[in-house]
């Protein structure tokens, strides 16, 4: 049993992707080629935005989304401490701050409550993660932004696909974020990521950005980086998001099934009202997660933590965080999280075979 399969989505996509990759070998654009033009376009369409620029990755997507909104030295990013690590060190690389705030510990995003105590006159961006493919609260967060003339950065590497209160991921902010990176809900087969944004000028900065500031060739008008995508991944991904809404379907009809099954047992995933979840991860928690996961791991079952540190305990971070209280929810979550195999592909006999090996666990561990 695999944590997320690829193969199986392969399979059912494997003809439609050798012949968009044959079309790629023969017209020979690897770099910028129409597909990549085509893959912007309904990406944009269906995340309900204007401009959509595909990049290099997510972590590129972050550096460049931050490079277009001019932020540097002496500014601060407010975030959450419970993400992947390019979420905020993105912020550090530019030589600004990331100040972390700490997660609700229901839904494992950046509590909004407790965001407007963090501003400061340095703040400039508040960048919430949508976590485990869950939007973090854009009903109160989009307030505080406004309010507080702040800059907002959707980060949805992990949430292409969902939408809170009916709009999508991917159009909550003055620019959003996604990954491609392949166990992301929307995979290509290597890395690959795109920001997207309603703001015709950002949209023109982040092209540039990503392509050395060139504006004509060899004539560069801003700082950038060499961030494009490529090609063949653009080919791969048009294939995939034609089956992406039915898996989008699967992910949510699978998740339900584990919800169903496990409620007599255990906690499960604590999704907001409104929001409709990716399910990038189908995350529970655990007093004693480590002895469950050697339970499961003997069994052939295979687990993830995402993540075993927060990043303000993280040495990276520790220059600005050695003096700073604890970030309790977000620490907590960190010792007790674990995701379960999840993909659009998990047939109810595995799914029933992780269930029983996990009640088992449990059981083992009351009795
Ligand atoms: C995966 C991820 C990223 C980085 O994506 P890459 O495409 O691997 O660079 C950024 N933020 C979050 C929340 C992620 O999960």
């Amino acid at each position: 049993m695999q944590f997320i399969d690829l193969k199986t989505q392969y399979l059912r996509v494997a003809d439609d992707v050798r012949a968009r990759m044959d079309a790629v070998f023969e017209h020979g654009q690897f770099i910028l080629g129409p597909e990549v033009v085509e893959l912007e376009k309904q990406l944009a369409e269906f995340a309900g935005v204007k401009h959509c620029v595909t990049v290099a990755s997510a972590t590129d997507a972050l550096l460049i989304a931050l490079m277009a909104l001019d932020i540097g030295p002496g500014d601060e990013v407010i975030t959450t401490p419970f993400t992947f690590v390019a979420t905020a060190s993105m912020v550090k690389m530019l030589g600004a701050k990331a100040v972390f705030v700490d997660i609700d510990p229901r839904t494992y995003n950046i509590d909004a409550h407790k965001i407007a105590a963090a501003i400061t006159p340095k703040t400039k961006v508040i960048l919430p993660v949508n976590l485990y493919g869950q939007c973090a609260d854009y009903s109160i967060i989009e307030n505080i932004a406004k309010e507080n003339n702040l800059l907002l950065i959707e980060d949805a590497a992990q949430s292409y696909g969902a939408s809170q209160n009916n709009k999508r991921s991917g159009s909550f902010g003055h620019i959003s974020i996604t990954s491609f990176f392949p166990a992301k809900p929307l995979g290509c087969y290597g890395e690959g990521g795109a920001c997207f944004t309603n703001d015709d000028n950002y949209a023109d900065q982040m092209r540039l950005i990503r392509h050395h500031g060139q504006r004509s060739r060899y004539h560069h008008v801003r700082l950038g980086l060499n961030g494009r995508f490529d090609t063949l991944q653009a080919a791969i991904l048009l294939s995939k998001l034609a089956i992406f809404p039915d898996e989008l379907e699967k992910r949510a009809e699978i998740a339900a099934r584990y919800d169903q099954l496990l409620k007599p047992h255990i906690a499960t995933p604590y999704i907001s009202p409104g929001n409709f979840s990716a399910y990038a991860q189908y995350t529970i928690q655990l007093e004693d997660r480590e002895r469950v996961q050697k339970i499961l791991q003997d069994q052939g079952i295979p687990t993830a933590v995402h993540y075993p540190v927060p990043l303000h305990l993280q040495p990276i971070f520790l220059d600005e965080y050695q003096n700073v209280k604890h970030l309790q929810n977000a620490e907590n979550a960190a010792n007790k999280v674990l995701s379960l195999p999840f993909h659009p592909y998990l047939t109810h006999s595995d799914q029933d075979k992780i269930v029983n090996a996990l009640v088992g666990a449990l059981e083992f561990a009351t009795a």
